[in-house]
């Protein structure tokens, strides 16, 4: 059989209950939604970690995140990814990445790459979330002593927050912006016209496309069509600029944010619609190109996003609730008709070996993940519990961050059970929800209830932790040390993305 090409979408932020075909009343992805009806569609495709750097190792190399040790970041040099495995069996290879600075050369995701484009040159006009307000030295100077005064109590130090963040918003209000200034990232449509251009130069060889699509994430900054397409065309660039400065303020609790809640929301749904139509653009590309027909085709998400319902925004790994960890995922092959797959989790650790085994190539020894290509041919998906873990950390950068305790979360089709391996320096502490019951975690199960079904689910951590240990490899691990001590120490750039954004200075 001639070997399939392969097409992955990988959307950052993207939550599972934000796109039509799992749900959403919203009409955000009208041509994912008819995707849909031909893909094989997950119902709980749950991330192997979170972040972006906590979740792409088990995307790209089938391996947990913290499988080399929680000092590691990214693919190791030499690691056996999707990528290598498919330019090893002669595919012409591509990545086009929308400028995250986790997803560059510094964590090893170039590699299996013949084209790789990161954007991260290019990225953006504006890296402050708030905007910048041009100040003399003098002022400053008057206003970092009038900080440091306001400290000395809790309600000086909020009274002088409050009257900074509108202090920057009048100095900003008649500075003319658009969405295209304030954005961050590369739009969807950049990434698509490169990926098209490139699918243009190709010969029959069979092909492995990436795209990395930034344009849920945060700051939210979605074009102006895409806003006017959700009849949201009265969240001009000014607002959109007060909206994202409002929704990242420290100095205040989320019952005062949750004002500006919904048209948060907006913002980030319209960005959705923006990857959905430049998607929809990609297929029709391929289709031009007669590329559609040999090609298997599957979306996704690295992590979710939170906007409150649990008291937290954007999507630091605080706790692992399902806004952050339920991410939509959709398969599309030719053989295969549509079809939903059950509420069974389908963790993404296994996504990388499913995909080779749906081109038809063979599947590295060293993927931690199983091809689930025949039972999903099939119809079926076993019941197998998913395992999420990360570092509770804000600075990735920092490798003290990293050294933070274990945080993991067992997750089956009716239960989850997270285990935080030190909150707050009191040792292991879980909570168990009952999914079923209470689908919004709300309430933890009462210690006591549920005897079995929690011992069985922290068995289940106990059987992965020592596993981690067992396959701990050392040599992958001194490689990615050695780049590490060989580039130049990473910077923690401003313009590069946390899981939550510093706030504050204007
Ligand atoms: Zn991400």
């Amino acid at each position: 059989m001639k070997k399939r090409s392969l097409v992955l979408v990988t959307v950052d932020c993207l939550r599972a209950d934000h796109v039509g075909f799992l749900g959403y009343s919203r009409a955000v992805t009208p041509a994912l939604d008819a995707l849909a009806q031909n893909s094989v569609v997950f119902s709980a495709a749950i991330v192997a970690g979170a972040p972006t750097y906590f979740s792409f190792p088990a995307i790209m190399a089938s391996r947990y995140p913290l499988a080399l040790g929680r000092d590691i970041l990214g693919i190791a040099p030499h690691e056996v990814t999707l990528a290598t495995s498919l330019r090893d069996a002669g595919y012409t290879t591509a990545a086009f990445l929308a400028g995250n600075p986790y997803l560059s050369p510094h964590f090893g995701y170039e590699q299996g790459f013949a084209t790789f484009r990161d954007f991260l040159e290019s990225g953006s006009a504006d890296t402050s979330v708030s905007g910048a307000v041009p100040s003399t030295n003098f002022l400053s100077d008057f206003n970092r002593r009038i900080q440091a005064d306001s400290r000395r109590t809790g309600l000086t130090g909020a009274a002088y927050d409050a009257l900074y963040f509108w202090y920057c918003q009048w100095r900003l209000r008649r500075e003319n912006v658009s969405m295209d200034s304030l954005r961050r990232y590369p739009p969807a449509d950049v990434l698509v016209d490169e990926a098209c251009s490139w699918l243009s130069g190709l010969r029959e060889q069979p092909f492995f496309l990436w795209l990395h699509l930034m344009d849920p994430h945060h700051p939210y900054y979605p074009p102006a069509e895409a806003l006017s397409s959700l009849d949201k065309s009265d969240i001009t660039p000014r607002r959109a600029r007060f909206l994202n400065s409002f929704w990242n303020r420290g100095d205040i609790g989320a019952r005062r944010l949750e004002r500006h809640r919904d048209e948060i929301i907006a913002l980030y749904d319209a960005g959705i619609f923006w990857v959905d139509k430049q998607i929809s653009r990609l297929v029709q590309a391929l289709q031009k190109f007669q590329r559609w027909d040999g090609t298997v085709f599957a979306v996704t998400a690295d992590h979710g996003e939170e906007f409150l319902e649990h008291g937290r925004r954007y999507h630091s790994p605080t706790s692992l609730p399902e806004q952050l960890i339920h991410v939509p995922l959709l398969l599309r092959s030719p053989e295969v008709s549509g079809m939903r797959l059950s509420q069974e989790p389908f963790s993404l650790i296994h996504l990388a070996p499913t995909l080779l085994d749906a081109v038809g190539v063979a599947v590295p020894d060293n993927f931690q993940g199983r091809s689930h290509w025949k039972e999903i041919s099939a119809g079926n998906l076993l019941s197998e519990p998913a395992i999420v873990e990360c570092v509770a950390s804000n600075n990735p950068f920092q490798p003290s961050d990293r050294m933070r305790p274990r945080l993991m979360a067992v997750r089956d089709a009716m239960y989850k059970l997270v285990i935080d391996f030190n909150q707050n320096f009191n040792g292991i502490t879980d909570s168990f929800y009952d999914l079923k019951n209470d689908p919004g975690e709300h309430s933890p199960v009462p210690d006591g209830a549920l005897p079995e079904v929690r011992a069985r689910l922290f068995k289940i951590a106990r059987a992965h932790l020592q596993q981690t240990q067992r396959n701990r490899n050392v040599e992958l691990r001194l490689l990615a040390h050695l780049r590490a001590i060989q580039q130049s120490p990473a910077k923690n750039q401003s313009g590069a993305i946390s899981a939550l954004p510093p706030t504050g200075s204007c």
